[in-house]
This record gives structure tokens, sequence and C-alpha cells, in this order.
């Protein structure tokens, strides 16, 4: 029996987590949940869960929680019960949204853990840091993005550790979102709305204004280079809008491994808690009889710049991936409240990076320092703008 702890129980990933222990229930067993504020989904996951212990983020959902929660499952409370909680199963499940998730990282790795990854943003923003805590004896971080399990899955058929041998590059495919084809005007009038219309996935607002601006597949290139060590020059990104090619390894001698599966993120979630077996339960499985075809077209670098700006902070290194990273978070905030329209977000993370210092990576101060900057950088650029 593998126990799992989910922090961010209630959000997209941590609710198909669920979906995935619910289906193998003779292979894994909840150990703790934890949510920021959906108190109410909480108490229902824990009564059916039955996990050691619960943690809740916010302080004032405290009392609410332990009245209406069984007796013998302990609650905690705030950020670093989170991270308590990551030093408690087999496997961490990190589906926090953003950099907040940061901790939870730091402290399944250095505790020895499995961390299964969806939270992008802490191995983005602190590669420097989380990379040394992979050699923690029982450390191991398997990927939960759809595009990262693929790639985990195809490097291993050219080498058994899934090292990058004779690898010719990496391709990550990406959907282009709900805005592939339109041009510069037609995007100058986007609605938070449509941004938030998926056109293959089904995810959290957060990651979903990610792919409408194609900065979801950049953060997904520097999530590639530090999870496989792998050059920027050999990560090439490919749209298919079928969201069916989940990524690519070419090797080199010509041969091209992909994996392939409906777009449904209880798959990667299995096999990231599942590794190296693999549960009976399908998910995602294609459906051959059927007549389908499957597209793929160079991204539109110039109309979605989101990505080239990712390539050159993942290129500079130290704290750039963390400084643009935070910029990111705040102007894709600014524009789900209507403070920015949709072109401004590329903007905004531009202006940011052209100030970023050039600080290192060399501590947690240094990475929690550039993430606050970045911000800052599009905060004031919204306040010189008077709005
Ligand atoms: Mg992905």
């Amino acid at each position: 029996m593998t126990t799992v702890a989910v922090l961010g129980a209630t959000g997209s990933i941590g609710s198909q987590t669920l979906e995935v222990i619910r289906a193998e229930p003779d292979r894994f067993q909840i150990s703790a949940l934890a949510a920021w504020s959906s108190a109410e989904l909480l108490v229902a996951q824990a009564k059916e869960f039955r996990p050691e212990a619960i943690a809740i983020g916010r302080p004032e959902l405290l009392d609410q929680i332990k009245n209406e929660v069984p007796a013998g499952i302990e609650v905690l409370v705030g950020a670093a019960a989170y991270e308590e909680l990551a030093m408690r199963a087999d496997v961490v499940v990190n589906g926090i949204v953003g950099f907040a998730g940061l901790g939870v990282t730091l402290a399944a790795l250095s505790s020895g853990r499995r961390l299964a990854l969806a939270n992008k943003e802490s191995l983005i923003a602190a590669g420097p840091l989380v990379q040394p805590l992979r050699s923690t004896p029982g450390a191991e971080l398997i990927p939960v993005d759809s595009e990262h399990c693929a790639l985990h899955q195809c490097l291993r058929s050219s080498d058994p550790e899934g090292q990058a041998r004779h690898l010719h590059q990496l391709v990550l495919t990406a959907s282009g979102g709900p805005f592939r084809g339109l041009n510069s005007a037609e995007l100058d009038q986007v609605t938070v709305e449509e941004a938030l219309t998926h056109p293959t996935w089904a995810m959290g607002p957060k990651i979903t204004v990610d792919s409408s601006t194609l900065m979801n597949k950049g953060l997904e290139v520097i999530e590639a280079h530090e999870l496989f060590g792998v050059d920027y020059k050999k990560i090439e990104v490919v749209v298919h809008p079928q969201s069916i090619v989940h990524s690519m390894a070419t090797f080199t001698d010509g041969t091209t491994i992909a994996q392939l599966s409906e777009p449904d993120m209880r798959l990667p979630i299995a096999y990231a808690l599942a590794y190296p077996e693999r549960i009976s339960t399908s998910f995602g499985s294609i459906d051959w009889g059927k007549t389908q075809s499957l597209q793929f077209e160079p991204p539109d670098r110039k109309t979605f710049r989101c990505l080239d700006l990712a390539y050159s902070a993942g290129n500079a290194g130290g704290t750039a991936p963390a400084w643009m990273n935070g910029a990111n978070e705040a102007a894709v905030d600014a524009f789900l409240n209507g403070h920015i329209s949709w072109p401004e977000i590329a903007a905004s993370i531009e202006n940011a990076l052209e100030q970023h210092d050039g600080a290192n990576a060399d501590s947690v101060e240094a990475i929690v320092r550039a993430d606050r900057r970045g911000r800052e950088c599009v905060a004031t650029r919204l306040t010189k703008r008077g709005r």
C-alpha cells in the first residue's frame, strides 16, 4: 500500500488525484489532505478518505473544520502545516497553484519522499535549489504534467534510467490554446471568459490563461530543462491542436518516440503515483476504431511572445525564471481582475524581465525576493498607467 499526501486537494489536480485513488483502493491510501480555503470540500474529502491528518491554509476556517471533521483526524493550519504533511507520505502530490507551492516541493524532496509535481512553478523558479535535493536518499521527482509525463516515458525508450542519451531533441506539444490563429488586432479584443475556454483541457484558471498566452508552454520548456537536464537548444515546441500526442523525444538516429492518449490528467497523475508500475484502471485510452487525424504546426512566436520570453529567462538562468514567473502570476491576476488586456500580459512580463537585476539563485530568500520583484515590476507598470 502506497500512502499519498495530496496538497491542494480541492483544486483540479487534487480532485483528479482522489479519483485515481478511488479507482485503485487496494494500491493507494490517503494519509494527508490540505486545502487553502475550500473548507467544506476538504471536510467531505476527509470523511470519505479518512486520512491521518488534514490542513487548512486560512486560520479563520480552523474552528469550522475542527467541528465537522471526524474524530481521530489531526487538523493543522497554515502554510507551514503543508510542509509538515509533505514529510509524512510515500508520495506527495503537490497540486498547489503557483509559486506558493515552493515550500512543499523543498520539504518533500529534502525528507526523501517521491514528489509527484503538478506545481511546475516551484521547479521553474527555484531550479538551482531543487536540483541538489533530488539526490536526497529516497527522494524522487516525477512530473504530473502531461508533456513531461510523456517525456519521462519517451526518454526511457533509449535509457532505462531516463537519462537523455542519444537525444537529438525533446519536442513539447502545445494545443495552441483558444486563440490559435488569431492576429494581433483580434487579440486586443479577447475577453477573460474567452481566455478561460480551453479547447481540449479542463484546468484551473491560472494555467488556462497561461495556455492562451503560450506562457504555459514556455514554463514547460524550463520545466523540461530542469527535469531532464537538456539544453534549451535541444527543446522544441510544436503546436498540436488535438492534444493527443503529449510530447516526443527525437533521437540521434532519426527515431521519434511519442506518447499518446486522450487528454486526461488522471493518466499522468496515476503514472506518477504508481511508477514504475502501471495501474489497471484506464484513463484517456484512445479509441483506434474511429477515424481521426493529428495535426502539427510551428507556433506563432511573433504573436504569442510569452514563449520566447520564457526561453530567454531560462537561458539567462539564476533568478530570471523566478522573476519572470512572479511577473507572469501578477500579470495573469491583473488580467483575470480586468485591470489589463490580454496582450498586456506579455508586455508586462517583457517589461519586468528588462528590469531583472541578474541575481544568483543561491538561497530561498533570493528566489522569494526575485518572485516579489517580478510582481512589483508589473504592479508599478499598472500604477504608472493609472489603473
Ligand atoms: Mg502541461
